[in-house]
């Protein structure tokens, strides 16, 4: 079948329009199943049109003009897929599989219609809410207020939120403590710094785990940085890629692009591993901008997560005992899309008093997945439930993470199987090793509060 492709991307047999999955890359597969055992979906349906090489197959029938775009089957392969990353991790051909089905996701979305319910549901939560991070901590009193009114114990007590099937997604939440980090108002400066790293905030984990974001700016403080949080910095657009709407990610890039600009070459520190893979990815979508091509590629080259800036730098061991054991949940968005693995592990290791157990399966994806885990409930269930097993078994205190995602996913899961083992992200620990919030007060750095 021929394939008429524009120079611009803007069609390749039944694709078409913007955000075209590039040739290239659909055509990098060999076919080999190499990453058929590393698929959550394929190893919990034992399907090939479940695995990645079924996928890509699907995505270049389309391509060549075999299958219809708006095919069900198409789109419920689209969507099954957890976008984990896994297949690329261990594919020998360098398929860059990402890109490719968020490209798919964003044709479905530009050419067919969806029910007026979901295009409200969509445009209200991706579209409006996570547009502006204001918006967001709006929600996020809201929410605060429900758990702390006991409108929440209510809830549960009444059998009202089993009646509308919110049982589970309550027990995603965290109790939201402490005040909300705002972009501007709070810097870390060791009297002894000798760099300099900018935070990046996002929406949740400025929010619901603000506090995770101030433990890893002490944390980076401890380690001879000064760490401000630029102002005017947006939610990273993940969310909205792995949902298909790129307009929306790309008007949110713009805004982080613009709002880091003015901090030169200094490191963007990212503590949730799917934030830190899209702010990698803004080269990616930003390919065919004129205007914006060079400044997103010089942005994602700054982005480092956390843990793998602190390892890449004069490291300071912690002192303070930590006599507990822990297991590691890898983020599929840092094995997978950062392959980011050995990092965190070196990290916890150096903690004096805490053992490591290692866990079976801790890069096999938790089932959180962006907000697939909301809208995919029974194989977010299944990989939650394998993971909770997995985590039981372990018989560790503490589960550490590196991702909001995870972490809600965790605590649900968890919950769900009997287990009231801890969920914490990797830099508490780290903070606690040396020695916390107290150590603010120490005289060695000092925290600006404006
Ligand atoms: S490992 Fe890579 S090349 Fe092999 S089937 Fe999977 S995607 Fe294709
Ligand atoms: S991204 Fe994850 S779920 Fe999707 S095809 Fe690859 S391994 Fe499977």
């Amino acid at each position: 079948m021929v394939v008429a492709v524009e120079a611009n991307l803007r069609k390749l047999g039944g694709f078409s329009g913007d955000d075209v999955p590039e040739q290239d890359l659909l055509r990098s597969c060999v076919h080999c199943g190499m990453c058929l055992s590393s698929c959550p979906t394929y190893r919990i349906t034992g399907q090939e049109m479940s695995s990645p090489r079924g996928r890509l197959w699907l995505m270049n029938a389309v391509a060549d003009g075999r299958m219809d775009l708006l095919d069900p089957v198409f789109e419920e392969q689209m969507y099954q897929c957890l976008n984990c990353r896994a297949c690329e991790a261990v594919c020998p051909s360098g398929v860059h599989y990402g890109p490719l089905v968020e490209a798919s996701r964003a044709q479905i979305e530009q050419h067919r219609s969806r029910p007026i319910p979901q295009r409200v549901l969509r445009s209200v939560t991706l579209g409006w809410l996570f547009a502006d991070v204001s918006r967001m901590r709006g929600m996020v009193t809201g929410m605060k207020l429900y758990q702390k009114s006991g409108l929440s114990a209510l809830a549960r007590k009444t059998g009202i939120l089993k009646a509308l099937k919110l049982e589970e997604s309550e027990a995603m939440m965290p109790p939201i403590g402490g005040a909300f980090l705002v972009p501007g108002k709070e810097s870390w400066r060791p009297r002894k710094a000798n760099k300099r790293a900018e935070l990046f905030n996002g929406c949740i984990m400025g929010t619901v785990f603000a506090d995770t974001n101030r433990a890893a700016a002490r944390v980076m403080a401890h380690n001879g940085n000064e760490v401000t949080v630029p102002v005017r910095q947006q939610c990273c657009g993940a969310l909205a890629v792995h949902s298909g709407m790129m307009e929306e990610a790309r008007t949110l890039a713009k805004q982080n692009i613009d709002a880091f600009e003015a901090g030169g070459d200094a490191p963007i520190i990212v503590t949730a591993a799917g934030c830190g893979a899209a702010l990698k990815e803004y080269g990616f979508l930003f390919k065919h901008d004129p205007e914006y091509a060079e400044r997103a590629e010089r942005f994602s080259a700054r982005v480092k997560d956390v843990t793998e800036y602190l390892v890449s730098q004069p490291f300071t061991n912690p002192t303070k005992a930590v006599n507990r054991t822990v297991t590691y949940q890898e983020p599929c968005h840092l094995a997978h899309a950062q392959r980011i693995t050995a990092q965190p592990r070196t990290l916890l290791k150096s903690i004096p008093g805490l053992e490591l157990k290692e866990m079976k399966e801790s890069s096999l994806c938790c089932g959180s997945a962006g907000i697939y885990n909301l809208i995919r409930r029974d194989m977010a269930n299944e990989l939650g439930d394998r993971k909770a097993g997995h985590v039981i078994d372990t018989g560790a205190d503490e589960v550490i993470t590196a991702n909001p995602g995870c972490h809600m996913q965790l605590l649900s899961s968890l919950g769900r199987n009997g287990s009231k083992t801890q969920v914490k992200h990797i830099v508490e620990i780290l903070d606690e090793a040396y020695g916390g919030k107290k150590t603010a007060d120490s005289g060695n750095w000092a925290v600006d509060t404006q």
